[in-house]
């Protein structure tokens, strides 16, 4: 099973799909994540995509779409993907579908995760992230959450937030995903397995909702 989640920075796409990757056994493919990685690791990847990253504006396309060709050729997509956070534009968009259909693939389930602006940015400004196991909570959870790290297991979790995440930068990050990225859902909306959510709900309720719409595992 193959699924594409669309939406605006904050709407919910790596929470749920956490866990949908388990529900589901598919592999999460976030360019967010790999990015963020590849700066970590110093890479030529990372060195590319920090500056644009920092200030909240898209990698750009040729960098973004080769890092995902190699990924979705990788073995472990075989057996099913989610896309979280790619494609981001249009010519993103044309090109996954160049690819998907080169390796005889399709997308099944197409969810676009629809959050009212105002609370985006509340929840983006108060995101905080484990560095070892990438569970996301808002700040009022961090003392909570977390008590024991499920990749880490003798230590709490550590908890950061995103630099991107700052309260300059989140603003850009929404106008950037309405002039870039919005565009995109008409072209995805017209295909079979579209499906709007309002992830305005609780996480739960949208998990809910997924799962129905995908059936059993
Ligand atoms: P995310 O974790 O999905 O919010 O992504 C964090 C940042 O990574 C974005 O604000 C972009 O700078 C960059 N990024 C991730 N995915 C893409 C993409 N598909 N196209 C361009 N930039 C991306």
């Amino acid at each position: 099973m193959n699924i594409l989640f669309i939406g605006p920075p904050g709407s919910g796409k790596g929470t749920q799909s956490k866990r949908l990757q388990d529900r589901y056994g598919l592999v999460h493919l976030s360019t967010g994540d790999m990015f963020r990685e590849a700066i970590a690791r110093q890479t030529p990847v990372g060195l590319k995509a920090k500056g644009f990253m920092d200030r909240g504006e898209y990698v750009p396309d040729s960098v973004v779409i080769d890092l995902i060709r190699d990924r979705l050729s990788a073995p472990d997509c075989q057996n099913g993907f989610i896309l979280d956070g790619f494609p981001r534009t249009e010519p993103q968009a044309e090109a996954l579908d160049g690819l998907l259909s080169g390796m005889g693939l399709k997308l099944d389930a197409i969810f676009q995760f629809d959050v009212a602006k105002p609370v985006l940015v509340e929840r983006l400004s108060s995101r905080r992230v484990c560095r070892a196991c990438g569970q996301t909570v808002s700040q009022e959870q961090v003392g909570a959450a977390g008590a024991v790290c499920p990749k880490s297991s003798a230590n709490p979790c550590d908890f950061y937030q995103r630099s991107d995440d700052a309260p300059e930068v989140v603003g850009r990050r929404i106008e950037v995903y309405e002039t870039q990225t919005a565009p995109i859902v008409g072209f995805y909306s017209r295909k079979p397995g579209f499906l709007k959510v309002d992830a305005d709900q609780h996480p739960d309720s949208v998990y809910g909702v997924l799962e129905r719409a995908l059936g059993p595992a």
